[in-house]
C-alpha cells in the first residue's frame, strides 16, 4: 500500500486511504497555509462541513495548492439544520458557492438526528445531487447500523461511505464487520484519539517497534483495518509525520494489542442521543 493507494466505493468511484481533517481550522490563510503543506506531503484529499465554517478557506486552498482540482478528492457534509430534501438541495449549493468549485467528490448527510423521516428526505435529496453531478459519490456520518438498515430498505442501496468516530478506545467491531458485508467504506474521524492522544499509554512503544511514533502506528493499524483516516492538523511537522506511514507494517501482535486498547470512550456520544443543530 503507498499513499497514493484509493479505496474502492460501491458506485465505481475511488477515495483516497488518506486525507485531511479540518474540523477547527481557522477559515482563511490557517485553512491554505494547512492544505498547501498537506498537498505537498502527499495528501489528495480534504474533509470539510458546512458546520466547521472554513469552506470558504479550504476552497482558497484547493485553488492556490498547485494541483487540478480533479486531482484532489473534496469531501464536505451537510448540518443538521440542512436536513430534508429542499434544505439539503440548497446546502449543497452554498457549500459549492463557500468553495467555489463545481462538484463534490463525496458529500455526507454529518448526524442522522431522530427524525427518520426527514433523514430519507435528505438522503433522496443526495441521490438526485449526485444525479446532476453536482457530486460524484453520497454517503453518511455517524450513522449507525439501523441507519443503514434503514437507508437500503428504502432506496435499495447502501450509502458507499460511513464517517464514524473510531480509534483504538472505541474500534467499533460490529459497524466494521457489518461495513466490510456491505461494501460501505468506513472512514475514521478522531483517528487519533480526537486530539486526546496523550491519554493513550503503550501506542509510543508499539511505534517503536518500527522506529515510528505512536500516532503513526495508530495510523496504520486503522489502515490495515480496512479504514480510511483523515488525521487532523495544522502543523507542518505532523502533518508529514501522520502522512509516513506507508514504508511499515504492523505485525498481528501489534494489531492486537492496539485492538485491546478498547475502553469504550466515545468522544462523540451516542449518534442516536445527538441532537445539537436540529
Ligand atoms: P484527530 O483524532 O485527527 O486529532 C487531531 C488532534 O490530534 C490535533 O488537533 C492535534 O492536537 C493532535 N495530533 C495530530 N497529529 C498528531 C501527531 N502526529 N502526534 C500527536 N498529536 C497529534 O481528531 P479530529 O480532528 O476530531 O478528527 C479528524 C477529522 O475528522 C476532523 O478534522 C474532521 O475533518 C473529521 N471529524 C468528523 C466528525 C463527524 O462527525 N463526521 C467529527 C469530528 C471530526
Amino acid at each position: 500500500m503507498n499513499i497514493n493507494d484509493r479505496a474502492n466505493l460501491k458506485d465505481g468511484n475511488t477515495m483516497p486511504w488518506l486525507g485531511l481533517g479540518v474540523y477547527l481550522l481557522g477559515d482563511g490563510s490557517e485553512a491554505e497555509r494547512t492544505i498547501a503543506w498537506a498537498v505537498e506531503a502527499g495528501y489528495r484529499l480534504i474533509d470539510t462541513a458546512s458546520f466547521y465554517k472554513n469552506e470558504a478557506g479550504v476552497g482558497m486552498g484547493i485553488r492556490a495548492c498547485g494541483l487540478p482540482r480533479e486531482e484532489l478528492f473534496l469531501t464536505t457534509k451537510l448540518w443538521n439544520n440542512e436536513q430534508g430534501y429542499e434544505n439539503a438541495i440548497i446546502a449543497c449549493e452554498n457549500s459549492l458557492r463557500r468553495l467555489k468549485t463545481d462538484y463534490l467528490d463525496l458529500y455526507l448527510i454529518h448526524w442522522p438526528g431522530q427524525d427518520k423521516a426527514r433523514r430519507l428526505k435528505t438522503w433522496e435529496a443526495l441521490l438526485e445531487l449526485k444525479s446532476q453531478g453536482k457530486v460524484k459519490s453520497v454517503g453518511v456520518s455517524n450513522f449507525k447500523i439501523h441507519h443503514l438498515d434503514e437507508i437500503m430498505a428504502a432506496f435499495g442501496e447502501a450509502p458507499v461511505v460511513d464517517q464514524v468516530e473510531m480509534h483504538p478506545f472505541y474500534p467499533q467491531e460490529e459497524l466494521r464487520a457489518y461495513a466490510k458485508e456491505k461494501g460501505i467504506v468506513l472512514t475514521a474521524w478522531g483517528p487519533l484519539f480526537h486530539g486526546h492522544i496523550r491519554d493513550a499509554k503503550g501506542i509510543d512503544a508499539i511505534g517503536a517497534h518500527y522506529g515510528k511514533t505512536g500516532a503513526q502506528a495508530v495510523l496504520r493499524w486503522h489502515l490495515q483495518n480496512g479504514v480510511a483516516i483523515i488525521p487532523k492538523s495544522s502543523k507542518k511537522e505532523r502533518l508529514i509525520e501522520n502522512a509516513d506511514i506507508f514504508d511499515f507494517e504492523l505485525n498481528d501482535a501489534d494489531m492486537r494489542a492496539l485492538g485491546s486498547l478498547n475502553n469504550g470512550t466515545s468522544y462523540g456520544g451516542d449518534p442516536d442521543q445527538f441532537t445539537m443543530g436540529f
